[in-house]
């Protein structure tokens, strides 16, 4: 048996948390402090001294070392620079250990080397990280010893955003702002602010360390580029929520250990539906900390499945034919004194509020289906999306049979009368149907599911951070809110205002509604008939960001610039032809100097085997009848390898950008297809022995 671990004693123990604020810092300071955390209000240098001081005398004890601004780039993975807190040695040789308020609140990395789009070039090469001290400061264990991290936004010397962090925050700051416009006019006075909160399912694949390392599809791209399915897939759904095996069992322990120690609340933990697939999901948080506990959750698995000799992999689909990978998106909003504004309310008064956030909610998605598409692409999802295992490309919303049938009577008579679940409630002027909480959500299907009290939007890749989404669902939220705001603010008589307006809302955006199947066929063309967009592919989604409609919505809330999107867009383009140029790379080497020899060598054996055969006398029909087999689909092979050279030479010549992009799009990923159909069919005839790597079978079932 294990250590027995005390998870209450063991949680938050690295983490300068609101506890070890209140011990060890004077009252004052902890005041302001916590005036800065709630109200936004600036920090002083003074107070920010006294911080940093305590800060790292706690993080000496727990060991530190070193200090880093822990931000995230535009990258897709976080960056650190780590410094020490020594000072200059004093005349005795000696050091002090230093940490000030300066260096704690603003950091200047050298902002060159990471992606700006274009951004940089007409601005200073120079970049500044700055605390954002609403997500606490942690100290980390690992090989490198222990550093205290703090969470940081990154921008430009000029303020432009250059990470996910920095738009996340200007996006809270907008939905808060609205959100408490709107409750205002519900006759609530009280609420001082208001917090996305975000939820992430994090889902996984773990994969033996050994077998890993014979793949050099899996540690160059994070995927597999060949490989045959094996004689068992998942069709037997025997892994889903089965019993966790015990070194996946005992990694598991590791991993929330050291999650539970840094205060991400690791709750859930399940096997998925393919085999060797996991999923781990925390409680849900404020967005800003949720995304970074999410950034937390990849980095430990990952160096938790090292220590047990495993690989864990985050790619949206590392193995064709079998499920992907996706992170769902948990997100409602609550105001400081803990009412959820998408909770179905006890009052008539509370239910018209909530059918007003609701159809506020419908019209924002209905509007930037672009946007909510777009802030899930990335390339490894352009594998999923539609493929019957995530949600269709399609952004429709699911609201349940209760719901969808008050907005139906309300778009009819304008009137809901009554509900399939709860009593007639009066209101006085108009009726509103009690909505009694519908757990029902078994519509595993759609992109942005309802689920009792909070919206799921399920299309996010598995690599991808939660924080891109979030500032999309938080903004539009904030314009829909926002225009609703403008209307009723007017209004003689509010009650029928606000009747009349959610009766609009449902009525104009009532297409995104859809309970059905995703997957089906039907929907497709259902939802063309509807005009809602399908957009399939990360290249197509990209130009979302950029359109005079989105443009308007970002810079009237200050959230993003026209040249922050464009600088955007370019860097995802980038990042797109970036990432199939590799995978192209690793194809044509792994094909060249792995598999074409490999099956020579395949059939050299097989011709002696034949002609030995021959001479005995025997019957050789089998022998030479795979032989020629093998050789017609090497000649395929050699065929197909030529022609992605040409398409990956011709796309690595071209200019970056979009065209580039789409190139990649049109003529590299199909030429990569097309080499990987005759390998796949040598794969499934060719002595196991004499394959240069391990198969499907092999990654899968023997973890
Ligand atoms: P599942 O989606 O697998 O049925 P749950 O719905 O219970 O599981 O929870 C999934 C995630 O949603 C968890 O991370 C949970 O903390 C989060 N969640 C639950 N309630 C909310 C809420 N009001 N706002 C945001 N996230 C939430
Ligand atoms: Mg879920």
């Amino acid at each position: 048996m294990s250590e027995a671990i005390n998870v209450a004693e063991i949680f938050g123990e690295d983490v300068f948390n609101d506890t070890v604020m209140l011990e060890r810092l004077p009252k004052k300071v902890y005041k302001d402090l916590k005036k800065t955390i709630e109200e936004g209000k600036e920090l002083d240098l003074a107070t920010a001294d006294v911080i940093a001081h305590e800060m790292k005398e706690w993080a000496i004890e727990k060991g530190a070392t070193h200090y880093t601004h822990w931000f995230q780039p535009l990258t897709g993975v976080t960056a650190e620079k780590h410094d020490s807190f020594i000072s200059a040695p004093l005349d005795s040789g000696k050091v002090l250990m230093s940490f000030s308020g300066k260096e704690l609140i603003k950091g200047e990395p050298d902002a060159s080397s990471f992606p700006s789009g274009g951004l940089r070039a007409t601005f200073e090469a120079r970049g500044y990280t700055a605390w954002d001290c609403t997500s606490p400061a942690f100290v980390r264990h690992d090989a490198a010893g222990a550093t205290l991290c703090i969470p940081t936004a990154f921008c430009s010397y000029t303020g432009e955003a250059l990470d996910q962090k920095t738009p996340l925050l200007r996006s809270m700051e907008v939905i808060s702002e609205q959100s408490l416009r709107l409750v205002r006019l519900f006759g609530n006075t009280t609420s001082k602010k208001v917090t996305p909160c975000v939820g992430a399912e994090q889902e996984y694949f773990l994969v033996d360390g050994e077998k890993f390392r014979l793949r050099k599809d899996l540690i160059y791209t994070g995927r597999t580029l060949f490989g045959a399915m094996p004689p068992k897939g998942q069709e037997l759904d025997d892994h889903y929520f089965g019993t966790i095996r015990q070194r996946i069992a005992g990694f598991m322990k590791d991993t929330n250990e050291e999650l539970w120690r840094v205060g991400v609340t690791a709750k859930t933990q399940h096997n998925e539906v393919a085999p060797a697939q996991h999923e781990l999901a925390p409680i849900y948080a404020p967005a800003n900390i949720a995304v970074d506990h999410n950034h937390l959750v990849m980095q430990t698995l990952k160096r938790v499945a090292g220590k047990h000799g495993m690989k864990c992999l985050l790619h949206e689909k590392p193995f064709a034919g079998v499920n992907g990978s996706g992170k769902h998106d948990n997100w409602s909003i609550t105001t400081d004194d803990g009412r959820n504004l998408l909770e179905p309310g006890k009052t008539p008064h509370e239910n018209i509020q909530f059918l007003l956030v609701l159809t506020c909610i419908l019209k924002a998605v209905d509007e930037h289906a672009d946007l909510l598409r777009e802030s899930a692409a990335d390339p490894g999802n352009d594998h999923r999306l539609g493929a019957n295992e995530a949600p269709p490309a399609i952004i429709s919303v699911f609201l349940g049979e209760q719901l969808e049938d008050v907005l139906e009577q309300l778009i009819s008579t304008g009137e809901a009368t009554h509900s399939l679940k709860g009593g007639t409630l009066e209101t006085g002027v108009r009726t509103l149907p009690d909505l009694a909480k519908d757990a029902t959500d078994r519509n595993r299907t759609s992109p942005f599911a309802f689920t009792g009290n909070k919206f799921e939007f399920r299309m996010v890749g598995s690599r991808d951070s939660v924080a891109g989404p979030n500032v999309v669902i938080n903004t539009i939220v904030a314009e829909a809110f926002s225009e609703a705001c403008d209307i009723l603010e007017k209004a003689d008589d509010f009650e029928m205002a606000v009747h009349d307006l959610i009766k609009q809302y449902a009525t104009e955006h009532y297409r995104i509604v859809f309970n059905g199947n995703g997957y089906a066929d039907e929907w497709v063309e259902e939802a063309a008939r509807r005009g809602l967009p399908n957009i399939s592919s990360m290249v197509e989604a990209i130009p979302a960001l950029t359109t005079e409609k989105s443009v308007r919505m970002f810079e009237r809330f200050n959230v993003f610039t026209r040249a922050e999107l464009e600088s955007r867009a370019e860097i995802k383009y980038e990042n797109y032809s970036k990432a199939i140029n590799i995978e192209a790379r690793t194809m044509i080497d792994m094909a060249s100097k792995q598999i074409i020899p490999a099956v020579i060598r395949y059939t050299k054996s097989l011709a002696d085997t034949v002609v030995a055969v021959k001479e005995a006398g025997a019957d050789m029909s089998v022998q030479s009848g795979l032989l020629k087999e093998v050789s017609a689909l090497l000649a395929d092979t050699k065929k197909a390898l030529e022609a992605l050279i040409i398409a990956a030479d011709k796309a690595a010549r071209m200019e970056e950008g979009k065209e580039q992009a789409e190139y990649y799009h049109s003529d590299v990923v199909p030429a990569m297809a097309a080499l990987r159909t005759p390998v796949d069919a040598l794969e499934m005839i060719v002595d196991k022995e004499a394959w240069p790597m391990p198969s499907y079978g092999d990654l899968i079932f023997e973890v």
